[in-house]
């Protein structure tokens, strides 16, 4: 059985989904999924630089992805033509990642994965959930990313409100870290029961 585990950025995806990971559960990351697909060679790599032209690669051959996010932020076009490019191809990818899990139960996490549609390849969905200061303070210190810049990060994604409507399950991620192991480890046991049933 597939549960996803989302949550908006900063809120503590990579820290509850460590903690599965440590329980012996095969996690799978749409973000790495979203890197494997654009390396130098893939595919979705070769429509990119046939598209938007050699400016669009770094002197290694990986994506320029500064240049790449002015292009896609300044015209809707682009951003629909890289996407064709790179969705199917991430979705792909998942599914393979997804298939050659043999743990209990498999979790895929995925920041986007109420907004670009994963959702449909999960049973039921947890929400690593934390209201938006702590997103923004736990960013901006993990990262020394600029405040606005993960302002506008937020707001381009789902509200806060509708991915909750979502949840089968909320992981507060406003509790102190040392709590979080327990709590990981009592939804595990849920979930255990839940894949089993
Ligand atoms: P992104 O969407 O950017 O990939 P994420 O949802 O995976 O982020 P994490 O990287 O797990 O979020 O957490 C963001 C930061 O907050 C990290 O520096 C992490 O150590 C810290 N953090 C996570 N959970 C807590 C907590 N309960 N209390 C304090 N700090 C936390």
């Amino acid at each position: 059985m597939i549960f996803g585990l989302t949550g908006g950025i900063g809120s503590g995806k990579t820290a509850v989904s460590d903690r599965f990971k440590a329980l012996g559960i095969h996690i799978v990351d749409a973000d790495i999924a979203a890197r494997t697909v654009v390396e130098p060679g893939q595919p979705a790599w070769l429509d990119i630089k046939e598209f938007f032209g050699p400016d669009v690669l770094l002197e290694d051959q990986s994506l320029n992805r500064a240049w790449l996010r002015q292009q896609v932020f300044a015209d809707n076009d682009n951003r629909k033509q890289l996407e064709t490019f790179t969705h199917p191809r991430i979705r792909d990818e998942i599914i393979r990642d997804l298939s050659s899990s043999t743990s209990a139960y498999t979790l895929l996490v995925s920041p986007l994965l109420i907004e670009s549609g994963q959702v449909v390849l999960v049973k039921k969905v947890i929400v690593v959930d934390v209201p938006e200061e702590a997103q923004l303070e736990r960013t901006c210190s993990r990262d020394n990313n600029d405040a606005e810049q993960v302002k506008r990060i937020i707001a381009a994604q789902i509200s806060r409100e509708k991915r909750l409507a979502q949840a089968n399950w909320v992981i507060d991620n406003s509790l102190p870290l040392e709590t979080l192991d327990a709590r990981v480890e009592a939804l595990h046991q849920e979930l255990l029961a839940v894949s089993q049933s």
